[in-house]
């Protein structure tokens, strides 16, 4: 089997129809199977015979069906009764409401039963337990009698049926699995070889070996994030003379911009651009991730570094990552910029396809800008090569390494300024981005309020759209309420049930308010419209898709109600409470979901006491059990399949083994190439 054949191609039918369920736990060719890890066993390794089994004992027993069959019961539920016998004794086992069981197992097959002994009146006997039958007399078992690995699942895929597939393709093509990893590290580390790993820590004979494993595919995992950040920036750096920017001689210029603004910067946004500014004026590019939580002005950091561009004679970029929020870019810095003569253009791919029918008309207008702001439409526009100054990526956790490649191929070397407001912890960002520099902005404008945040009862749903109504009529504010993604991305489903419910709500709950809708289906002139409406209040409450989730920036709304929200991650809940208490007044979120789970709901009132976004992020790591997956909307930490962020050891060993090999990397051509893969592959889809 061609283990990097993507599954979606494959000519087995069972594994076309699984494509687009694996496609959501990203795994898109055969090999990701084998890096799909198991996140915990259950140990079953206990063999015992009938006789000696006990009470609340977790064991496995093998014996012969004598029998199995389908019971009603009054509550007319089914029942799947059998009896089990070896050469000491017999027991009694059941299931619930699995009849199709008896298709699988027939008296006098040889079974294996793996679970925990309970007692039944006076017998013992198993309820539910993992089962698996000897087909042959070389069967090896892999649910039942050993470590049985459990897998992080999605809608339509079993644990079991991760197992099956991956005990297969191992046995089929572990032999045309490549270890990339240089013979010395191996050996220098005592690691376990590539292959050994790979099926110890799917099938581990014994914990010993499962930590074995673990620690190498762990290590792999940081040391070819390492050395691939570790390339990226190198090459980078080799390639590029920067184009210096004279900041001193505009000195007056820039502070006479700054005190047009109409608040006062505060010290982190003054520090981070200095930094910038100490960046920009080198020989070298500029390569600078900065971070700040949801409302702490990054955007105006940017601007200033534009405008600095643009007094030195450069053109620059600002991309973002959805058409709304580049169009909230365009109305911030044309009303920052054009004052100072700076043109400002906008691109997305809608009117990039607008454009399309004007022909050659486009290759006249390219100089007609001094900064082109758009989604990543931009990377397909042709820019002039030399006046390209400084690049900006918002939001940038949302694109991938190609598109921040691309752009780079682009122009000659322009300065680099990603911003992102994910809290990623400094360690994780050096081995995530061991490529960027990193400034903070660890410091709200002074006046912010704490957005107050209420998870609400569902008895408490109408007296909250009355309470809604009184806040906005009384402080003459917003607000937003966020529909859920009903699929994975926003789908004609999602927009739909928006749709219904921005009616419903119309005349149910809000007659006497102005409504509009939001979502990202709409033209992009309509989206400008709904926005720049919702700016001027000529509407109340702005109904949407968390197509809003990222950037939008409405000071006025005071409100944010969010449907669903159990589906959300604590960051992304954060980022969408972020659409709000971004001005003085005081600001609410409520939170509804329909989840009757204790553990749900007490993830939600998180929110109620935390409003820091880092310490949301970390708490969302830890309570995310594996194999919860919040749609698509990406969480912005990087996700380590196997490897731990906390583990600084292991960090610090991949790093360091990273830039000892980075220069004999030629030597190495299977690392090589897999790194390669990994920089020109796409991190996060978009
Ligand atoms: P983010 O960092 O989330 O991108 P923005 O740049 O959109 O935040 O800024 C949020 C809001 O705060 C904007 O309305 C902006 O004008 C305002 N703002 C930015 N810096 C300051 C400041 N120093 N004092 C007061 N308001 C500010
Ligand atoms: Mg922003």
């Amino acid at each position: 089997m061609d283990l990097l054949q993507p599954i979606s191609s494959s000519s087995s039918r069972l594994y076309k129809m699984y494509a687009k369920r694996l496609a959501n736990l990203v795994i898109i060719k055969f090999e990701d199977f084998l890096y799909h890890f198991p996140f915990r066993y259950d140990n079953f390794s206990i063999i015992s015979k009938i006789a000696n089994v006990q009470e609340g004992e977790v064991v496995t027993v093998k014996g012969k069906v004598v029998e199995i069959k389908n019971e009603y019961t009054k509550r007319a539920k089914r029942i799947q009764k059998a009896k089990v016998k070896d050469e000491t004794g017999i027991i009694d086992v059941i299931w619930f409401n699995q009849p199709f069981l008896l298709k699988s197992i027939h008296v006098s097959d040889t079974i294996f039963l793996s679970g925990k002994v309970e007692k039944n009146v006076n017998k013992l006997i198993f309820q539910s337990p993992e089962f698996e039958i000897e087909l042959n007399e070389n069967y090896k078992n892999i649910h039942t009698g050993r470590l049985v690995p459990i897998y992080p699942v999605t809608h339509g895929i079993s644990s079991k049926w991760f197992r099956r597939q991956t005990y297969k393709i191992l046995s089929e093509s572990i032999n045309n699995v490549t270890d990339f990893l240089p013979e010395k590290i191996i050996k220098e580390n005592n690691f376990m070889d590539l292959k050994k790993s790979l099926w110890q820590i799917h099938f581990p004979d014994n914990l010993d070996y499962e930590q074995k494993a673990r620690a190498r595919l762990s290590f792999d995992e940081l040391f070819l994030m390492q050395l691939s950040a570790k390339k990226r920036r190198m090459e980078w750096e080799k390639s590029a003379l920067g184009s210096p920017l004279e900041v001193e001689k505009y000195k007056n210029k820039i502070d006479s911009f700054i005190k047009s603004l109409p608040f006062e910067l505060t010290n982190a946004q003054k520090r981070a651009l200095a930094e910038i500014i100490t960046d920009i004026k080198s020989n070298e590019p500029m390569n600078r991730l900065l971070e700040g939580d949801v409302g702490s002005g990054k955007t105006i950091v940017a601007a200033i570094a534009i405008y600095l561009a643009f007094l030195n004679g450069y053109q620059s970029v600002l991309m973002a990552p959805t058409e709304i929020l580049a169009m909230q870019h365009y109305a911030t810095i044309r009303k920052l910029l054009c004052p100072f003569k700076v043109k400002v253009k906008l691109i997305t791919s809608s009117t990039k396809s607008e454009k399309k029918n004007q022909g050659s008309k486009i290759k006249d207008q390219k100089s007609d800008f001094d900064i082109l702001i758009g989604t990543h439409a931009v990377l397909y526009q042709k820019l002039e090569q030399n006046k390209l100054g400084l690049v900006v990526i918002d939001e940038q956790q949302r694109f991938g390494v190609e598109q921040r490649a691309l752009i780079r191929k682009k122009s000659k070397n322009p300065h680099f300024l990603t911003m992102t407001a994910t809290p990623i912890p400094r360690t994780v960002a050096l081995s995530m981005y061991g490529d960027l520099d990193l400034s903070y902005i660890d410091e709200m404008p002074i006046g912010r309020k704490k957005v107050k945040t209420w998870l609400v009862p569902k008895v408490k749903r109408n007296g909250a759209y009355k309470w809604i109504e009184k806040e906005i009529i009384k402080n003459k504010s917003q607000a937003f309420i966020i529909c859920p993604f009903i699929e994975e991305s926003e789908s004609m489903v999602t927009v739909k049930a928006a749709t219904v419910e921005f009616e419903r709500l119309k005349k149910n709950e809000f007659p006497k308010l102005k409504l509009g809708i939001l979502h990202g289906k709409l033209k992009s002139k309509e989206k400008e419209k709904v926005l720049t409406d919702f700016k001027e209040k000529k509407f109340d409450i702005l109904v949407a898709t968390p197509v809003v989730e990222v950037g939008i920036d409405i000071s006025n709304a005071t409100i944010i109600l969010i449907e669903a929200s159990d589906r959300f991650g604590l960051s992304q809940l954060h980022q969408l409470r972020g659409r709000v208490g971004r001005g003085d007044k005081q600001s609410y979120c409520l939170l509804f979901s329909e989840s009757k789970s204790e553990k749900t709901l007490e993830r939600l009132r998180a929110m109620e006491k935390i409003s820091f976004g880092a310490e949301l992020a970390e708490l969302d790591l830890k309570l995310r059990g594996p194999g919860q997956l919040f749609g698509t909307l990406q969480h912005g930490i990087p996700k380590l399949k196997i490897a731990s962020f906390s583990d600084f050891p292991l960090i610090k060993k991949a790093k360091s083994e990273a830039d000892k090999i980075y220069p004999k990397l030629k030597e190495f051509p299977d690392l090589e190439q897999k790194i390669n893969e990994i920089n020109t592959k796409q991190i996060t889809p978009d």
